[in-house]
Order: C-alpha cells, then sequence, then structure tokens
C-alpha cells in the first residue's frame, strides 16, 4: 500500500465527527477523545479508503489482521488511565494506530508485533507520522519481562486466558486491559494489581477480536 501524509480539511472535518460519535457512545474522558482528533487515522490507510477511515469500524490492514475499531480503542484506552510518563506494554501492534494514541497521551510505549511484515511496516511507517515507540518482533503472550515491570499493559487481540506471566510484568498498582473469551466474542477484562500476589479482575462489555496467538495464548 502507498502512504500519504496529507491531513486535509476533509479528514480534519471527518475525524471532528469521529470524536462526536464517540462521545455518544459513551467515551468520556477528554484526554483520550483529544488523542482519537488527533491521531490521522487515514494515515493507516491507501488513499483508496480514506472515505472509511473515519467509520467506526475495523478495517483490514493486511496479513489477515485488522486495524481495531475507532470505539474499541477508545474504550480500552479509556480503561488504561493513562498518566505522562506511564510505561506502558501493547501486545499486537498491526498497524500502530493505537500504538499512537496511547504516544499521544504520554507513554513511553513498548510495543510488540508477532508477524514480521507488520512489525517491519510499522516500525518504518510511525517515525514518519512522528510517533516513535519502542518496537519488538516476538510473541507478546509471553509479555517482554526484560522491560519489566510496565505501570499498563494492553493486549489488542483477543485471548482464552489472561496470561500469569502478564500479571507479573504489572507494577503494583499496575492495570492490564485484555479481551478474553473464546474465538468468537471475548469480553473486555481488567486487572488491577492490588499487591505482591493481589489481583482485581473486572469483566466487562463483549468484543470481537482477531485471535491472540502463542505460547500462553491460542
Ligand atoms: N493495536 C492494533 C490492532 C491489531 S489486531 C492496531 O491498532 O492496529 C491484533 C494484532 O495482534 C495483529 O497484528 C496480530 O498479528 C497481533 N498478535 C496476535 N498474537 C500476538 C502475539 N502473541 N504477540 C504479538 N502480537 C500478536
Amino acid at each position: 500500500m502507498a502512504y500519504k501524509f496529507v491531513d486535509n480539511y476533509r479528514e480534519k472535518g471527518a475525524r471532528k465527527q469521529l470524536v462526536e460519535l464517540l462521545k455518544s457512545r459513551g467515551i468520556q474522558d477528554k484526554e483520550v477523545l483529544r488523542a482519537i482528533g488527533k491521531v490521522p487515522r487515514h494515515y493507516f490507510f491507501d488513499e483508496t479508503f480514506w472515505g472509511q477511515a473515519y467509520k467506526d469500524i475495523a478495517f483490514p490492514i493486511g496479513q489477515g489482521q485488522t486495524i481495531s475499531q475507532p470505539y474499541t480503542v477508545a474504550y480500552q484506552t479509556e480503561l488504561l488511565q493513562i498518566k505522562p510518563g506511564n510505561k506502558v506494554l501493547e501486545i499486537g501492534t498491526g498497524s500502530g494506530y493505537q500504538a499512537c494514541i496511547l504516544l499521544e497521551l504520554g507513554a513511553d510505549l513498548y510495543t510488540v508485533e508477532r508477524q514480521e511484515r507488520l512489525y517491519e511496516r510499522t516500525r518504518k511507517v510511525l517515525p514518519h507520522m512522528g510517533y516513535r515507540p519502542h518496537f519488538f518482533l516476538g510473541d507478546g503472550s509471553l509479555g517482554i519481562p526484560q522491560h519489566a515491570p510496565f505501570d499498563k499493559i494492553i493486549v489488542t487481540a483477543g485471548a482464552p486466558f489472561v496470561p500469569e506471566l502478564m500479571l507479573k510484568q504489572l507494577r503494583i498498582g499496575g492495570v492490564l486491559v485484555i479481551p478474553v473469551g473464546n474465538e468468537k466474542e471475548q469480553k473486555m477484562v481488567t486487572v488491577i494489581r492490588a499487591g505482591e500476589n493481589e489481583y482485581d479482575k473486572i469483566e466487562l462489555d463483549t468484543f470481537r477480536f482477531v485471535p491472540l496467538l502463542g505460547d500462553q495464548a491460542w
């Protein structure tokens, strides 16, 4: 696909409307809405499909993967409660859109992708948009032990269970947001590490993600 980094009035307008739509769907966090209003989502699409970029839908990005629906990105990001300087691990870099939203909120971001072609593509393209996370290629279901602990961990693919190794990589007081369920649908789960061996788990709404594949996954 050909990237074109031009942000015209038409795309800016569509982005404002997307923010209004997300508000009407229940997203309240002002910082999250600001980030969605800032990151040019059409940069992740071929120009042919710019008309799709600000609809509240997931979209194929190649290698059988998708750029998550804006509502889902906003929902997960809101749950994370990112504070500037938070050390954040994202599992499933994909297109890099979610990564840009986290960086807009001031995260020090570590992002891992298991598909080499997606990893290569996103690692090349994001810096051209001005976004610079630390990129990793590998099985994110294991976390990234050498860079732990993290303040926040976000999993952007559907998991069969909450991987124990991930919990251990949370700082005390840290938050994990992960969709857990079967291949068809998953419940959004947040786990707060309340103490050394104390975790508070909450189950929320239902979503549909591509599967988290790996050692501690499908
Ligand atoms: N955050 C992405 C969503 C991409 S879809 C975005 O904003 O576009 C989920 C991604 O998770 C896919 O790219 C898939 O290849 C990746 N993935 C699945 N299992 C993984 C694993 N074990 N480790 C790292 N990435 C994984």
